[in-house]
C-alpha cells in the first residue's frame, strides 16, 4: 500500500478528505446494511431534524501505525457504547455496537493510504455520527436517520514541543444537572462556542467549567476531562454525572494504577483544593493529556509547581505510558487494541 505524499509532520488538527467513507441509513425502523462511499457530500431535506432541532451526536477516535507496522484502533468498542448512551438520550436508534467497530475498521482499511507512518506522530482521527435526516417541523424525533464515519489524518497534537496551558474558570455553565453533559451531543458544542471565543480573546486556552449547581467542584473543559496529581502522588479525576466519560481517562487512571503503581481517586475535586495539587492535566483523543501550567479564577492565580515549559513528571509518565501502549511499544491491556491490519 503506497501512502498518500502528505507532510505527516506538519500536518495540523484539520479536515482533510479522504478516499472513503461509511454510509448507513436508518428507515422504517431499521438500519440498511451500510456502504462505503466516495461522496463525501450530505444532501438531505431543508427541514431535516438535525437542522432544526440539533438531533445530532458523534464520536471521535484514532488509528495509529504501531513500531511492528499494524494498523490499530484504542478501544473501539467504548466508542460504540458510548454512542449507543448518546443515541439513548436523544431519542435516536443505536447503531449495534458490534457493527460500528466493524465499520470504524472497514473505514481505516478503505483509506489506509492516509494513515500516518509509525513516528511521523501523525495519527488517523476517526469521526463517527449520526443525525436524524427527515424532515421534522413538530418537537419529535425524527423518523430516518444517517449514520456516517469518516475519516481525516492529523498532525502531532505537540509539534514544537509542549506548551502547557493557561485556562480560566469559567462564568459560564457547560451541562445542568441531568441535562446531556455526559454525551457527546453535538449541542453541547454548539453552546460551548461562545465561551471559548471569549476565553481566547481574554488570552486564555480554555475554560475549567464548574458544576453548575453549587459552582464548588471542576467538571472539565468544553472537550477534555480533567486529571489532578496531589503533592503525595496521588491521581485524581473529577466524578460528576455530568462531566463526558472520556475513553483517554479512564485508560489513564487504569495505566496509573495497573502500571506505575499509583493510588488513584475518582471523587468529588472541589475548586478550593485545587490551589494543592502539584500538576493538572487535559485528557481526550487529540492530546492524550495537556499538561496545565495555570489556572485563573478571577485574578487569582492558580501555578502549579510543574511550571509553564514542560509536563510535570508524572503527567509525563502517564503520557508515555499510555501512548506507548497505542504504538504498540508497551504491552496493551487485552482487548485495548484492535488490530485491523
Ligand atoms: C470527547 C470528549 C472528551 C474526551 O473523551 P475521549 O474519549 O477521551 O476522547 C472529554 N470531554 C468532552 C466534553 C468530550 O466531548
Amino acid at each position: 500500500m503506497e501512502k498518500k505524499n502528505i507532510d505527516w509532520g506538519n500536518l495540523g488538527f484539520g479536515y482533510m478528505q479522504t478516499d472513503k467513507r461509511f454510509v448507513s441509513n436508518y428507515k422504517n425502523g431499521a438500519w440498511d446494511e451500510g456502504v462505503l462511499t466516495e461522496d463525501a457530500n450530505v444532501v438531505i431535506s431543508e427541514c431535516a431534524g438535525v437542522l432544526q432541532y440539533a438531533q445530532t451526536c458523534f464520536e471521535g477516535m484514532k488509528a495509529y501505525t504501531t513500531e511492528d507496522g499494524h494498523i490499530v484502533t484504542f478501544r473501539p468498542d467504548l466508542n460504540a457504547s458510548r454512542m449507543k448512551d448518546s443515541c439513548e438520550r436523544l431519542q435516536m436508534p443505536v447503531f449495534p455496537e458490534d457493527k460500528f467497530v466493524e465499520a470504524v475498521c472497514k473505514v481505516v482499511e478503505a483509506n489506509e493510504a492516509f494513515v500516518p507512518p509509525y513516528g511521523s506522530g501523525a495519527t488517523l482521527y476517526i469521526r463517527p455520527y449520526m443525525f436524524g435526516s427527515n424532515p421534522v417541523i413538530g418537537v419529535k424525533p425524527a423518523d430516518e436517520y444517517q449514520f456516517r464515519i469518516f475519516a481525516t489524518p492529523v498532525g502531532p497534537y505537540f509539534k514544537g514541543g509542549v506548551k502547557p496551558l493557561t485556562i480560566r474558570v469559567c462564568d459560564y455553565d457547560r451541562a445542568a444537572p441531568h441535562g446531556t453533559g455526559h454525551i457527546k451531543a453535538g449541542l453541547n458544542y454548539a453552546m460551548s462556542l461562545y465561551a471559548i471565543v471569549d476565553a481566547h480573546n481574554q488570552g486564555y486556552d480554555e475554560n475549567m467549567y464548574l458544576d453548575s449547581a453549587t459552582r464548588t467542584y471542576v467538571e472539565e473543559t468544553g472537550g477534555a476531562n480533567f486529571l489532578f496529581v496531589t503533592k503525595d502522588g496521588k491521581v485524581v479525576t473529577p466524578k460528576s454525572s455530568t462531566i463526558l466519560p472520556s475513553i483517554t481517562r479512564r485508560s489513564l487512571m487504569y495505566v496509573a494504577k495497573e502500571y506505575l503503581g499509583l493510588e488513584v481517586e475518582e471523587r468529588q475535586v472541589a475548586l478550593e483544593e485545587v490551589k494543592d495539587m502539584a500538576e493538572c492535566g487535559l485528557c481526550g483523543t487529540a492530546a492524550v493529556i495537556s499538561p496545565v501550567g495555570k489556572i485563573v479564577d478571577h485574578g487569582t492565580e492558580i501555578c502549579f509547581p510543574s511550571g509553564m515549559t514542560e509536563m510535570g513528571p508524572v503527567t509525563k509518565k502517564l503520557y508515555e505510558t499510555l501512548t506507548g501502549i497505542q504504538m504498540g511499544r508497551i504491552e496493551a491491556p487485552e482487548g485495548w487494541l484492535k488490530v485491523i491490519k
